[in-house]
């Protein structure tokens, strides 16, 4: 294939996830939550529960927020398992604990219910990576281009895109795209790899990343490996490839909960943010997991910590801030997210 990324897209990208010194997942001044007492918690819990039946609202949880959020959801899960529940559900209200492209998504497929979000700041570094004016731009000079893009990404991006895939069903999509067409796939470049890698299929592939995931090392995985030399590893596929070559398993999160019930083994090393362990203990209180940290910080994703239990308590008391999206933008984005759907 031919087609190539545009250098200004490597820069742009690289520009984005660079490293900061210390610790690279600093949670932002002012988006780290008030310490809270356990007694505070169990209150806060309590009113939240009251108010989402008052409210008649779903509180959908991403594997990836708090473990006290995670604690009053209705539904914990990836982003495939999320937007399956925002399809089915006949709640009046989705409350979406996780980042913004999250509920947006729960917002295109229930386009007439009030679609709230804790903090809608709460961005990604792969949106980021993928601005919909350069994708048309790249598609308009190449129409030839069957685009796959990975759910996290911005609606305006979903919206030029041919089919939506998430890290749990991006095989099983790559394999079923026209045979005859080029595929470009955005924004992550690591998970595209894999995929590629997994599928046969040459793509093109948007040179964005997870800043998170990409910090982790090879040499992190060894080290952690001399700490529990019994422990699989068991990696997300936004790592770099150096990881997943050293990993016993490569997998979205919520594979990983099967994955870790289903093996023999009773210790685990996992290589993706931090919050999937309090899940992984919960789904499987016998067996033991560690988180894979980088130089010594645990993997925090500071987008997703921006939503934080005092937040969801007002967005439920207030409905605010709630999802907003053109309906022309949602219309478009809708259509490769029900393919997406359908093809899984
Ligand atoms: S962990 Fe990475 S991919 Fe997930 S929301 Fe955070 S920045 Fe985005």
């Amino acid at each position: 294939m031919d087609i190539k990324i545009p250098e200004h897209l490597v820069q742009y990208c690289q520009n984005i996830v660079k490293p900061v010194s210390g610790n690279p997942f600093q949670i932002e001044k002012g988006n780290k939550g008030a310490a809270l007492s356990p007694e505070q918690i169990r209150r806060m819990q309590e009113e939240i529960r009251r108010l989402k039946e008052e409210r008649r609202a779903i509180l959908l949880v991403h594997n990836y927020q708090a473990p006290e959020i995670q604690d009053v959801a209705d539904y914990i899960g990836d982003s495939l398992g999320l937007s399956r529940e925002a399809a089915k559900t006949d709640a009046e209200v989705i409350c979406f604990c996780g980042v913004n492209f999250m509920g947006e998504t729960a917002k295109i497929l229930n386009p007439e219910r009030i679609v709230v979000l804790p903090d809608t700041s709460a961005g990604c570094s792969l949106e980021e990576c993928a601005p919909a004016a350069e994708l048309l731009k790249f598609k308009t000079a190449h129409p030839e281009l069957y685009v796959v893009s990975y759910i996290n990404c911005s609606s305006s991006v979903k919206a030029l895109s041919d089919v939506i895939c998430t890290s749990g069903n991006a095989v099983r999509i790559v394999s079923n795209c026209p045979k005859d067409r080029p595929i470009l796939f955005t924004p992550d470049q690591n998970l595209g790899s894999w995929v590629a890698k997994q599928t046969g299929r040459e793509m093109i592939l948007w040179p964005g990343c997870c800043y998170a995931h990409a910090l982790f090392t090879a040499d992190a995985v060894v080290q952690a490996k001399k700490e529990h030399p019994w422990a699989k590893v068991v990696t997300h596929p936004e790592c770099l490839q150096e990881v997943k070559d050293v990993s016993d398993e490569v997998c979205s999160t919520e594979k990983m909960i099967s994955y870790c019930r289903e093996n023999s083994a009773r210790e685990f090393i996992i290589a993706t943010e931090a919050n999937m362990i309090y899940r992984l203990q919960k789904e499987c209180p016998d067996k033991l997991f560690f988180p894979l940290k980088i130089n010594g910080y645990l993997p925090e994703c500071r987008h997703m910590k921006k939503i934080t239990l005092s937040k969801l308590l007002d967005t439920l008391r207030t409905l605010q801030p709630q999802i907003h999206l053109s309906k022309e933008i949602m219309d478009q984005a809708r259509a490769p997210i029900e393919r997406m759907l359908e093809w899984s």
